[in-house]
Order: structure tokens, then sequence, then C-alpha cells
């Protein structure tokens, strides 16, 4: 392992640290990350305005390492896909989403995810690791790099999604540092209503979360009342959505923010009746939510099926004449299988299988 320092690891106060480590004045770190986000440069050598003694200083202790692209894929639709090594064995994957008005980059938290979702192809596969912080950063520096961003352009990628591989409150270490950067404006500057962490309810670390960093929140609710939410999501056999929906209430208060969006995978016979339109209308009436429904996406082995668009609809309009603001999320990437729940990357070796009815007692990093 190299005992080089990954700058894209650390957040702007973290860099100003190990700056005077070095010797040097806090206010390198700023132009080094100026040069490495505004302008998109990884070589020290290139950094010119960097003193010649900081360059080959850096040059012994620093490294700006991007996860390694095994293969990439574009959808008829524009979107694309790209398979990232983790490591001899193992992959993650991101998205890049083009639409008229933005431009959305999916980006994975884990190798896997041990929260086992029964509708997630990504949850079937169990967990391997957290990535790493500088490997959560470096997603967005390598998509702006593939997407062929140069300095002075309008932005290619206006949001950030944590939607693709993982759990990102369960890799909270990781996960918070590169939020930061991703919001800093000499990170990459995005608004903190662009960057969205998307989470399927561990209660403690939303309310951590509330402590430290301002996003816009999504929460996969999937089920309006407990007995199936368990069997969907088996993380509310320990959260369940009364508490759930506190935690949610308690981020929108703390850090001022306008609503949480709620993700709702509209799956055939299961979740998508008039009953449960009208249970989810009574749960949310009144609150600063908003609904998502998510057309579900199958993958192999999967005994779900996706809502009809008929009963989809149906349902969007119940909420809507119930007074809750519901949208529905198009489907994208459908060619390449880049659509939401269906990334798989490459999951081996696992350390933690499905957790399955076992997660009460589960233990995640914070
Ligand atoms: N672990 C986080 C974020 C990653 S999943 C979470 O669960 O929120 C991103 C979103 O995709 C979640 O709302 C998740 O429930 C949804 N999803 C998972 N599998 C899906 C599938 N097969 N079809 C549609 N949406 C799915
Ligand atoms: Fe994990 Fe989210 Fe998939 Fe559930 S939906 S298994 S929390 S990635």
């Amino acid at each position: 392992m190299s005992a080089r320092v990954n700058l894209l690891g650390l957040p702007r106060p973290a860099l100003e640290a190990w700056c005077e480590s070095l010797g040097s004045r806090p206010f390198r770190a700023r132009q080094l990350m100026s040069w490495l986000y505004k302008r998109g440069v990884s070589e020290f050598e290139q950094m010119t305005d960097l003193a010649r003694d900081f360059r080959a200083q850096l040059a012994l202790q620093a490294e700006v390492t991007l996860p390694e692209i095994i293969s990439s894929q574009q959808a008829s639709d524009g979107t694309r896909k790209w398979l990232l090594r983790a490591d001899a064995s193992q992959a993650f994957e991101m998205v890049y989403i083009p639409e008229t008005d933005r431009g959305t980059l999916c980006i994975s938290s884990q190798v896997g995810c041990a929260l086992d979702c029964s509708f997630c192809s990504t949850g079937q596969q169990g967990f391997n690791r957290n990535l790493t912080t500088a490997e959560i950063v470096g997603q967005v520096w390598l998509a702006n790099r593939e997407l062929g961003f140069a300095p002075g352009d309008p932005r290619i990628i206006t949001n950030v999604v944590m939607m693709g591989m993982g759990e990102p409150l369960a890799n909270f270490r990781n996960v918070i540092p590169a939020l930061q950067i991703f919001l800093d404006d000499l990170g990459f500057d995005l608004s903190r209503r662009r960057v969205t962490l998307s989470t399927s309810g561990l209660v403690p670390q939303m309310y951590k979360l509330a402590e430290v960093i301002n996003v816009a929140l999504a929460v996969s609710l999937h089920a309006p009342d407990d007995e199936l939410r368990s069997q969907l999501v088996p993380i509310n056999k320990l959260h369940p959505i009364a508490e759930l929906l506190e935690a949610c209430w308690h981020y929108i208060d703390e850090q001022n923010g306008r609503s949480v969006t709620f993700e709702y995978v509209m799956l055939d016979g299961i979740n998508d009746s008039p009953e449960q339109a009208r249970a989810l209308t009574r749960l949310l009436r009144g609150r600063p939510a908003k609904l998502n429904l998510i057309p579900f996406n199958p993958f192999p082995g999967t005994h779900y099926r996706r809502s009809s668009d008929e009963a989809i609809w149906k349902f969007r309009d119940q909420l809507l004449r119930g007074g809750i603001m519901a949208t529905v999320r198009r489907t994208r990437g459908d060619d390449i299988d880049a659509a939401c729940g269906q990334l798989v990357g490459r999951v081996q070796d696992r350390t933690v299988v499905r957790l399955g009815s076992k997660t009460v007692g589960l233990r995640v990093e914070a």
C-alpha cells in the first residue's frame, strides 16, 4: 500500500492541516484545491503556481489517485455507466444521466450493500467494503474528465445523487468529507440543493447527519405500513416508520430544509393499491414531504414486477388529490441496466453476507 496521501480524500480543513504539517502555509491548500477541482489537474508538475520545493514535497508524499475504469457503456438515451475497480475482484458503478436542464451523476458509496432490500439487485449481492472518501470524490472527478469538462466551460455535472451502490449512511465516516468537497466553493462548488443523499433509513446516522451537513435528503420509504416495509426494507425492523419520519422532520428543522423526498418503488400488487395511496397520504399530509414514485426496475432472479403505467399514474393522482406532491421518476438507461437498483458492479468475497431478518443487532460504521 502507498504511504502517500491521496489528496482527493481530504476536505479543505484536513488539506490545510496536512499542508501545515509539511511546513507550508494553509493557502497552499486553497491553491491545490483550485488545481484539483476547478481545473481538473491531477499532475503536480502542471500546478505551475506552486513553489518548486512544495511540488517536490508533494511528489514524495502525496498522490491524486482515481478509481480505474474497467469498462463504460452508453445507452440510446445518452445515459452513461462506468464500471470502476475497487480491487482485483471487486467493482462498483456510477451513472451519468443527461437532461435538458441538468446533468446528474449517480455515485456509489459502498461495494455492495448489507441492508438486503428485497427489490434491489445491489442488496441481493451482499456487502464487500466501504468506498474511501477519495473513491467517492474520485467518481465525480473522473466523470467530469470522461465527459470532456474543461475549465471555464459551463458545468456538465450539475447534480450529484448518492443513489448508486450502497447505503451512504452506513459509510458515514467517508461520505461526510466527500459531501464537504462537493459543496465547497473551492471543491466542486455544487449547491446544497443539488447534492442528494438517499438513505434507506439509518435513523441514528440521520440525527448525526443533521448535526454536520446540509444537503438534500431522500429517504427510501416504499411502503405506508411497518409490516410491508419490514419485508421490503429489512432495516425497518430496527427503525420503524414513525421513528424514521421523526428523524426526517428533525433534519428539515435543523438544516432549514424545504422538504424530504420520499422514494417509493412501484411494485405490482405489492404496494400500489388505492388503499396504500390513502395510507401514504395520511402519513405525509401537512408535512414537508414530496414523493418520488420509481417504476420498479427488474433484474435477473427477482420475483417482483413493475406496476403498470396505469396503476402508477392513478397512484400519483390519488396522492395529488390528497395534497401530497408526487412525481414519477422517468426510467433512464434501460438498455444498459443503468436504472435505479440495477447497479451490480462486481461483489465477491463478501465479508458480510445478506443480513435479511438478522438486521437487529446490525452495526454500521459511523
Ligand atoms: N441505499 C440508499 C441509496 C441507494 S439505492 C437507499 O436505499 O436509499 C437508490 C434508490 O433506488 C433507493 O430509493 C432504492 O430503494 C431504489 N431502488 C433499489 N432497487 C430498485 C429497483 N430494482 N427498481 C427501482 N428502484 C430501486
Ligand atoms: Fe442497500 Fe439501498 Fe439497495 Fe437497500 S435499496 S439494499 S439500502 S442500496
